[in-house]
């Protein structure tokens, strides 16, 4: 926590001096479109990321900042942050993305916890920025019994300050929510947001299991055309800057947050076949954030190469 507690404070930790490197612009091996890739763990440093990625054959990754569970902020060190920049480059990862820990709500009603929430996500962004990432995805929190109206001054104040209290490049993209309790992340939500914070930054990340299991029957073309327009209305398409690839394990509009393996849940190949055939979609990193073949260890080579094979036979590369 104590390097970065100091919020605003002269960059004397790590990332912000240290030489940007260019982006992985043109990657060793081809990716024609729809880079997909996968959340994986940085267990051993930031680096190790790579390796995973590259062992399950991931062209793009997401990656947590520090333990999801905790608030304690992992230190990365300008060592890190240079090994990781060259093994990306190296290995021609595409996308980098960070998933925010689990616990901060920005709209929170305790003091304690809204506070600690604004340092944290902050925390990720200076994060990605340090790791040359294209931005940290967010779940914006629970607004509880609350309506949307009554949270929206606090969310807004809190994203003000994040982006101010870390002023890198680095996007931050609000992610749908499958509709369950108070959670915020509806499509009206995410635009009441962006309405209100009118930052170039902010960005907004579709969970495909999240918009099945919120009624948006993203399977077929009418459906997902119907979606993609009623989030070009809330937020503006050129916001949407990344794809949760997960299969639903919940039914359409069941509102459970439960991601299920690449065509075994009730999205399915022919659904997956859809989206990876919508030229909306074509410039968007696909990130897995499935349970693994195992049902425990998270996204796994077998994810990867079903999502690439029903991409490829969409449009052969
Ligand atoms: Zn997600
Ligand atoms: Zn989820």
């Amino acid at each position: 926590m104590a390097q970065q507690a100091a919020a605003g404070a002269p960059a004397t930790a790590c990332c912000y001096d240290a030489p940007r490197e260019p982006r992985a612009a043109s990657p060793s091996r081809r990716v024609s479109r729809q880079p997909v890739g996968a959340h994986v763990s940085s267990s051993g440093g930031l680096w190790t990321a790579v390796d995973r990625a590259r062992a399950m054959e991931a062209e793009a990754i997401q990656v947590f900042p520090s333990a999801p569970q905790t608030w304690r902020q992992t230190k990365h060190t300008p060592e890190a942050y240079a090994r990781f920049r060259a093994a990306r480059a190296e290995a021609g990862i595409t996308h980098v993305w960070l998933h925010c820990p689990y616990l901060p709500n920005l709209a929170a009603e305790d003091e304690e916890h809204w506070e600690k929430s604004i340092d944290a996500v902050a925390n990720a962004l200076r994060v990605a920025d340090g790791a040359g990432a294209d931005g940290v995805v967010v779940h914006t929190g629970s607004r509880r019994a609350r309506g949307m109206q009554e949270v929206l001054p606090r969310v807004a104040t809190a994203l003000e300050r994040i982006l101010a209290a870390a002023p890198g490049e680095a996007l931050l993209a609000l992610e749908n929510a499958a509709g369950q309790g108070g959670t915020i992340g509806s499509f009206d939500d995410l635009g009441a947001i962006v309405r209100a914070v009118p930052s170039p930054r902010l960005a907004v990340c579709l969970d495909t299991c999240h918009a099945y299991a919120a009624g948006y029957d993203i399977t077929t073309p009418e459906g997902l055309d119907a979606t993609l327009r009623e989030l070009d209305d809330a937020v503006g398409l050129q916001r949407l800057r990344a794809l949760h690839a997960n299969d639903s394990k919940g039914e359409l509009g069941s509102r459970r947050d439960r991601h299920e393996n690449i065509g075994d849940g009730q999205i399915g190949e022919a659904g997956f076949r859809t989206l990876l055939a919508e030229p909306r979609l074509q410039a968007l990193p696909l990130l897995l954030e499935v349970p693994g073949i195992d049902g425990k260890s998270g996204p796994d080579r077998e994810n990867v190469l079903r999502l690439k094979r029903i991409r490829d036979a969409v449009a052969p590369p």
